[in-house]
């Protein structure tokens, strides 16, 4: 099988979590892997080289591959945090859950004008990356795309951001 195909097996599929109904997809089994680490990271920003100025990833599992990508790219990373968490003042962004809402925040250094990728592991509603993009664009910054690891077809995450995405796996 091809790297690529190796790496995929690794994603493990929880039934009934957290609830009962949802399959969760666990990547951590991938994340400890060396090979498969850098395959997908590797997979992942192939279609931006040499076009970003900077990674973004939303706290916490979006980090996990925002910090391997924006060194195997040579790029900054800019983290974006669940609210509440920020030393000094900072931009923030609300968005709608399944039951209630969400805030997520980001300090703005070096955002004005930075061509930012958007990253996370797991595409479902696309809630998340739609927030995320809306606050980068609120601290100045040009989203040049969004990738994910893994697309869950069929939930509408695609469609709720426009169509535009690059997924390394689907499901
Ligand atoms: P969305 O906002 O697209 O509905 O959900 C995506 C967010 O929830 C991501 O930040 C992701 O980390 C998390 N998430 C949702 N479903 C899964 C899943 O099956 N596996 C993992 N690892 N994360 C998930």
């Amino acid at each position: 099988a091809s790297a690529l195909a190796r790496a995929e097996s690794l994603i493990t599929s929880i039934p009934d979590y957290p609830k009962p109904g949802i399959v969760f997809r666990d990547i951590t089994p991938l994340l400890t892997d060396a090979a498969a680490l850098r395959t997908v990271v590797e997979a992942l920003m192939e279609p931006f080289a040499g076009r970003i100025d900077a990674v973004a990833g939303v706290e916490a599992r979006g980090f996990l591959l925002a910090g391997a990508a924006a060194i195997v790219a040579n790029v900054g990373l800019m983290p974006i945090r669940k609210a509440g968490k920020l030393p000094r003042p900072a931009a923030s962004m609300s968005y709608d859950l399944e039951y209630g809402s969400a805030q997520i925040e980001m300090h703005d250094d070096n955002a004005d004008g930075a061509r930012v990728l958007l990253l996370d592991d797991v595409l479902a509603t696309g809630g998340t990356l739609r927030a995320g993009r809306d606050l980068l664009q609120a601290v100045g910054s040009e989203v040049i795309g969004i990738a994910t690891l893994l697309e869950i077809d069929g939930l509408g995450g695609r469609e709720a951001l426009g169509g535009d995405v690059h997924a390394v796996f689907h499901v």
